[in-house]
């Protein structure tokens, strides 16, 4: 069995997967071309090799090789030449916009010799995309309706520059001329996200079909660390590993997600059955699956009850705020946010009485329920949550060393206040914080405290 482990400052990467051993499951060569100058400069993260290689994972496809070059015209086009001379099938993000470094397109259709000819629906996109703005539309622009001949254009439900879905066929570049695909898609995570899910995983499916079943389940965890779930589930889950079952873990910063697979005849039984011991034995930290994010879970578990939200922020700066915001629909359920940093901001706008922050300080039990239960009483809130803690670097004591938090969550039966010690820099310490908030909420609307 061949284990993958890869480790970075924040996230933890570990998957046995005894299915990668020089090959992909179902036998098709799939490589990744990331360009763009800012991956080179260290300005843009590359998430779309990680959040490709995921998508593709949970269909039982794997990405045999990655590769991020520059805008220059010949690293873009040396890539792809030598992707198509080994792959069934290449992916090729960026470069597809309108201004003078996106060249992808032409570097393409210059490689396979191919004409460019300006696709009507692909020009109508462009147009009504700045029709819908009531912005003029930029003679540049009209460049991103130029396609190589006989290629699949792909809709741009967030931008304007189309997706490319080219048929290499035959391949020049490949031994016996065998054919290959070739798929260009835009840069912008926004754009390429859901191109990718509606048009390119249909035709992935349609042109390589797996041969065979193969099911696959995601369960997201927070709360545990990575080591602990393993620990948890690993013995009793021996027998299912034995017949097939494949086990992943991802640990990122107050998340551990768990990864469930099994191919052939009896995947779904096995996932099935997998997922019930997983459940019967962590399943309080089990908050969401697949691509659920613990923000969206609490929108969707108060719209159900009809319920609402305030919070009293102080060491977060407003982040759960804005984490609960970034979801659809939240304000149905979020009343108000409010940012109390000082200590008169906590007594004007949340009730806090001076004794007791005289006598307790602002980062304290008593400050923390107070807060909460301030918040909840001023909005009329179902609940409210209140976080006061030391974000650090400076302003611990011995008593109360940077990283310690209050969190308190008022209801209308009591108060709960929850006292951890998150030592991280401000940023992660805000991130878990918030994390551990939002996971008392759920876990207090579920019963499950
Ligand atoms: P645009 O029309 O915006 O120019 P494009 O298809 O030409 O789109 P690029 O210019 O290569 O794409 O990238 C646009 C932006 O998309 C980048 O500035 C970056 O913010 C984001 N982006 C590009 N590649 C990646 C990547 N691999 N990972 C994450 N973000 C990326």
């Amino acid at each position: 069995m061949l284990i993958v482990r890869s480790v970075g400052p924040k996230q933890t990467f570990n998957f046995e997967l005894s299915t990668l051993n020089g090959k992909t499951p179902f036998a098709v060569n799939i490589e990744l071309i990331n360009t763009g100058s800012e991956l080179m400069l260290g300005r843009v993260l590359n998430t779309h090799q990680q959040w490709i290689g995921r998508q593709l994972a949970d269909l039982g496809y794997v990405v045999t090789h990655q590769v991020s070059v520059p805008d220059a015209g010949s690293d873009v086009q040396q890539a792809v030449r030598e992707a198509l001379s080994r792959a069934d099938l290449v992916l090729a993000t960026g470069g597809l916009g309108p201004t003078s470094d996106d060249i992808t397109r032409d570097l393409v259709a210059e490689l396979l010799g191919k004409k460019l000819r300006e696709d009507a629906v692909a020009l109508a996109n462009v147009e009504s995309f700045f029709a819908i703005r009531k912005r003029p539309m930029p003679a540049q622009t009209r460049v991103q309706a130029l396609v190589p001949e006989g290629a699949i254009v792909l809709q741009n439900r967030h931008g304007t520059a189309p997706g490319l879905a080219i048929e290499v066929n035959p391949n020049p570049f490949r031994n016996e001329s065998k054919a290959s695909w070739l798929i260009l898609l835009p840069g912008p995570p926004r754009e390429l996200q859901p191109m990718f899910s509606e048009q390119v995983i249909p035709l992935i499916l349609e042109r390589f079909p797996r041969a065979g079943v193969f099911v696959s389940r995601t369960l997201k965890t927070t709360g545990l660390g990575e080591s602990v779930v393993q620990e948890s589930i690993a013995a009793p889950l021996k027998q299912l590993t034995d017949a097939g079952l494949e086990i992943g873990y991802c640990a990122r910063t107050g998340e551990v997600d768990l990864r469930l697979a099994a191919r052939g005849a009896g995947a779904e039984k096995i996932v099935l059955e997998a997922e019930q011991i997983v459940r019967q034995l962590i399943g309080r930290h089990i908050f969401g699956e697949n691509d659920d994010q613990l923000e969206a879970v609490i929108v969707r578990l108060l719209m159900e009850r009809r319920e609402t939200l305030a919070l009293a922020e102080s060491c977060t700066g407003g982040y759960i705020a804005n984490r609960i915001t970034n979801v659809p629909g939240a304000s149905a359920v979020l009343l108000a946010g409010l940012v109390t940093y000082s200590n008169d901001a906590k007594q004007m706008f949340l009730g806090v009485r001076g004794e007791t922050l005289a006598s307790h300080g602002a980062v304290s039990e008593p400050v923390a329920r107070e807060m909460a239960e301030g918040a909840r009483q001023k909005t009329g809130a179902h609940f409210a949550i209140a976080v006061t803690g030391i974000a650090g670097p400076a302003g611990g004591t011995p008593d109360k060393p940077v990283g310690t938090v209050f969190i308190a969550l008022a209801t209308d039966r009591h108060t709960l206040v929850l006292n951890a010690l998150n030592r991280y820099d401000r940023e992660t310490f805000k991130y878990v914080t918030s994390q551990q908030a939002l996971e008392l909420l759920r876990r207090t609307l579920l019963n499950q405290i």
